[in-house]
């Protein structure tokens, strides 16, 4: 071959691009279900804020269409197009045809960043940090020392700081900070018994509520023990996998899978529970839609952990069936934010609510599009933080709008992105998960 009739360099090693065709293939498949009836438009928030077609999952599933030409063509426009995406899961729980659109679009970025390669930050971020538990850990806990040498304490009832000297990099974010002690530090690997004909909960606090929220962990141990329900919190324990994945890593995801598998598979258990919407969406759903990427021994655990993985809300109501009478009681203002991987991912609606309106002391005030997305997003508020805001405001006028003295989630990301909203608009209502407040309302119980 001539100098110039030489093939172009490819970013790939043969190997890899066998692989990647491979995935080109399997989405090919699952693509040719949906019928571009435009259904996902009106329930898409990204669509809602910036009225782009590309933005919805009509226009990314036409992009897809021919995604291996769009990516020899322009890799990062593409990249672009698909993480302009809350992963809320709207589309999906409103399509007639059942596409899998979150497996889709998971498996999409992961063609895409295979291409692209990770970032040199998340490189260190995934593969360095997130899958090294104790070295993650030890990172935080710097971070934790130095933290107030960096953030002004806002005061308000959203417990937020801004770090004014980042502001180019945080966007002048309104944020809560890192724990003092996390969760993982004051509560070490716990096997407690059931009491008789209770269940035993294997817990998973997920990484916010072991680092800045620890509060709610530790609540979901006060009502394990007030419902005298067994308890296995085994130490060690990783990431989820979604920061990953969402960001096309999915090497990574599965090795963070792996790690949990092993970690949960030292002891038997009836559910494992986690007060995290998130968590608890990723196992039941999303890791079974990767099964193929382990071993036939793995995906035998991994099958039944998913099957049991339930959050704190529902284990609540449907498996502890807590007396929770309607309270006449009235009080502080209360509303309720739906988070999409509670209500959408896994239907849990009404138990949220079920607890709130039975706590003494509160009164419960619905309010308008409550199961709207807030715009976090995970990464996408990092990345798109004008679309988060613009989408996030949206659920704070819906939530002042009904004039309570809190507003309560079920999910620590949705609670982070609320908190960010009402503080920066100074609203003067705190933000707590559900399970707290129930926590809170039980006595005689030490967590
Ligand atoms: S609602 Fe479903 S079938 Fe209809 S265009 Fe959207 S993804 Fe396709
Ligand atoms: S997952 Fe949410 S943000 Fe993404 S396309 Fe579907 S509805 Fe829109």
């Amino acid at each position: 071959m001539s100098a110039n009739t030489q093939a172009p360099t490819l970013p790939l090693p043969p190997r890899d691009i066998t692989a990647l065709a491979a995935t080109l293939l399997e989405l090919d498949d699952m693509l040719v279900s949906c019928m571009r009836c435009g259904f996902c438009q009106s329930v898409c928030p990204v669509y809602g804020a910036s009225l782009r077609e590309a933005d919805v999952t009509r226009g990314k599933i036409a992009l897809l269409e021919n995604l291996a030409r769009h990516i020899i063509t322009d890799a990062e426009s593409v990249n672009d197009k698909l993480n302009r995406c809350l992963l809320c899961g709207s589309c999906q729980a409103n399509c007639p045809s059942g596409v899998r659109i979150m497996d889709i679009f998971l498996r999409a970025r992961s063609i895409v960043r295979g291409y692209l390669g990770l970032s040199p930050i998340k490189k260190i971020i995934f593969r360095g940090l997130l899958v090294r538990p104790g070295l993650f850990d030890g990172f935080m806990s710097l971070s934790k020392t130095f933290q107030g040498l960096l953030i002004k304490d806002n005061h308000n009832a959203a417990g937020t700081c801004q770090a004014p000297l980042f502001s180019a990099i945080t966007g002048n974010r309104h944020f809560p900070a890192l724990a003092k002690k996390p969760f993982h530090a004051t509560t070490h690997a716990l096997k407690e018994k059931a009491g008789s004909g209770r269940p035993v909960a294997a817990l998973f606090p997920g990484c916010v509520s072991d680092k800045i929220f620890p509060q709610l962990a530790q609540a979901t141990l006060r009502i394990l023990r007030k419902h005298q329900t067994g308890i296995f919190l085994p130490s060690g324990q990783n990431c989820c996998g979604i920061p990953a994945l969402a960001s096309g890593d999915r090497k990574t995801f599965v090795q963070l899978v792996r790690q949990n598998l092993a970690i949960f598979n030292s002891e038997p258990f009836d559910y494992l529970l986690t007060p995290c919407a998130t968590c608890a969406a990723t196992i039941k759903e999303i890791w079974p839609g990767f099964r193929e990427d382990f071993s036939p021994e793995e995906q035998a655990t991994l099958k039944a952990m998913s099957e049991k993985a339930i959050d704190i809300t529902a284990f609540t109501v449907d498996v502890l069936k807590a007396e929770l009478p309607e309270s006449a009681q009235g009080g502080r203002r209360v509303t309720y934010h739906d988070a999409c991987h509670l209500n959408k991912s896994l239907n849990v609606s009404s138990q949220p609510r079920q607890i709130l309106k039975s706590l003494p002391g509160l009164e419960f005030v619905e309010m308008p599009e409550a199961d709207r997305c807030c715009g976090s997003g995970g990464s996408f508020t990092l990345a798109y933080y004008d679309l988060s805001k613009k989408i996030g405001q949206r659920k704070r006028d819906n939530i002042v709008s009904v004039k309570p003295d809190l507003v309560a989630a079920a999910c620590p990301a949705c609670m982070m992105q609320i908190m960010d909203m009402l503080s920066r608009n100074g609203d003067n209502i705190q933000v707590k998960h559900v399970a707290e407040l129930y926590a809170d309302s039980l006595s005689g119980v030490d967590s």
